[in-house]
């Protein structure tokens, strides 16, 4: 089957290279002429673990290509994905730019049936809009040429990527026609003879699928933090509470993990233009909308905890252990860590940061508060001199630091815990005032 990719971001690439893992002839669009030479030479624009071997292996057998000629795929394909960015308005509803442009371009240079795949997240009714903006052109080109448009929303997690799209929980398929329905099981034929779980629906379906599954995870994530808040002040013990929780099997104990707060390209965006699409409709989403507002409240939170606990921050250097928003990727998109780090520095701290994929990322998306900020260029470093440290991000190599040598760099020794990765480390609290997160400070 051909199979072209418009947009070859953190999803889009992703696709293009599961596809062609899966025997596909796929060909990757990007307007980012940048990005597209990087690829033509073999070389990720985006740090994502195990994605490298798989590119090589499937240009090597020259399943996938890269190009920013738009006509050149469309025409070259019988399934066209779309997986552009649909970023957060100023008002918090879905920029949908990107993707009516993409669905004019398709309408401009379709020449016969194809179907029309929708990956990027967007509202309820985009699909039927995806629809008119294409038909619009063919009828501007006198021309009748038939095809259909799929949502097929992705679930995909950074830094788990790969693994995601190789064995996904599910597949979901919306669409009205059954030829599309029956060409999508060819799509993802491989996973369609195995286990994988395929939900055929309409279009309206999918799209509030992604929706509402992010926003579910957001509300969880913001759920636990409340309770985590709360357990603190309290004397009880959070990550016991989520155990507690989460072996009554209603509840699962997946994403009860508290912590400083979600972010990334996903959740804060998506939360935010499924409010904005009940208030189009005349719906208040009262519980995403809390969910919301906890969020932004717990990153708060993180700062006035160090800064009750450390005193005046005015001239304290504090060391932070990861950028970016989780492990395994370089995705700075709205990370906590950009709040924190700006409340920190309001308060008139000094940070030492290390990350070992996000600086980059964090270089641009910080740089007011560049004469602030010193990145180091190991996860040691961050404590010479330093009053306190702050693990924001749990990749797995802060997990076996040896704590001796990192307590000897500091000036004093405070250490917040915003994911709790040394909860259960004896030896934490004889090196460091430990802090960790939902539970109270012990001396
Ligand atoms: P991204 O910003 O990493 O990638 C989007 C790409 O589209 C960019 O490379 C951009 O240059 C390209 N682009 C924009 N307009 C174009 C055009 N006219 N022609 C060709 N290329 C164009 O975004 P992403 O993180 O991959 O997200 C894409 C979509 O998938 C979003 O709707 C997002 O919500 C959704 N999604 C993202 C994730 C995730 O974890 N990142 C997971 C599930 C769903």
């Amino acid at each position: 089957m051909k199979i072209a990719v418009i947009g070859t971001g953190y999803v889009g690439l992703v696709q293009g290279v599961i596809m062609s893992e899966f025997g596909s002839e796929v060909i990757c669009v990007d307007k980012s002429d940048e990005k597209i030479e990087k690829l033509k030479k073999g070389e990720l624009p985006i740090y994502e673990p195990g994605l490298l071997e798989l590119l090589h292996k499937n240009q090597k057998a020259k399943r996938i290509s890269f190009t920013t000629d738009t006509e050149e795929a469309v025409k070259n394909s019988e399934v066209i994905f779309i997986a552009v960015g649909t970023p957060a308005s100023e008002d918090g509803s879905a920029d949908l730019s990107a993707l009516l442009n993409v669905a004019t371009e398709i309408g401009t240079y379709i020449d016969s049936y194809k179907v029309i795949v929708n990956k990027s997240t967007v509202p309820v009714g985009t699909g039927r809009k995806v629809i008119s903006v294409i038909e619009e052109q063919i009828k501007h080109r006198n021309e009748n040429i038939e095809f259909d448009v799929v949502s097929n929303p992705e679930f995909l997690r950074e830094g788990k990527a790969v693994g995601d799209c190789l064995r996904p929980n599910r597949i979901v398929i919306g669409t009205d026609s059954e030829k599309a329905r029956e060409i999508m099981a060819k799509v993802y034929n491989v996973l369609y003879i195995n286990a994988t779980p395929f939900l055929f629906t309409n279009l309206e379906t999918a799209e509030m699928i992604k929706y509402a599954s992010n926003a579910f995870l957001a509300v969880k994530i913001s759920f636990i933090n409340e309770i985590a808040l709360l357990a603190e002040k309290v004397g009880a013990n959070t990550q016991e509470i989520a155990r507690g929780m989460g072996m009554d099997g209603r509840i699962s104990p997946k994403f009860l993990h508290c912590g400083p707060g979600y972010g990334g390209s996903c959740f804060p965006k998506d939360t935010k233009a499924i409010v904005e699409i009940g208030k189009e409709y005349g719906e208040d989403m009262f519980v995403i909308s809390a969910a919301i507002a906890a969020n932004e409240k717990q990153k708060k939170k993180m700062v006035e905890k160090i800064k009750n606990a450390v005193g005046n921050l005015s001239g304290k250097v504090i060391g932070v252990l990861g950028l970016s928003f989780k492990p395994d990727t370089d995705d700075m998109r709205e990370a906590p860590s950009i709040d924190i780090l700006e409340g920190l520095i309001k308060e008139g701290a000094k940070i030492q940061a290390y990350c070992p994929e996000g600086i980059k990322e964090a270089l641009w998306r910080l740089q007011d508060y560049e004469e602030s900020i010193i990145y180091c260029a190991d996860e040691y470093s961050i404590a010479n001199g330093a009053d306190a440290i702050v693990l924001m991000t749990e990749w797995n190599q802060f997990r076996g630091m040896d704590l001796n040598k990192l307590k000897k760099r500091m000036r004093d020794n405070y250490y917040f815990d915003l994911r709790n990765i040394n909860i259960k480390n004896e030896k934490i609290r004889q090196y460091f005032k430990y802090y960790p997160t939902g539970e109270k400070y012990v001396e």
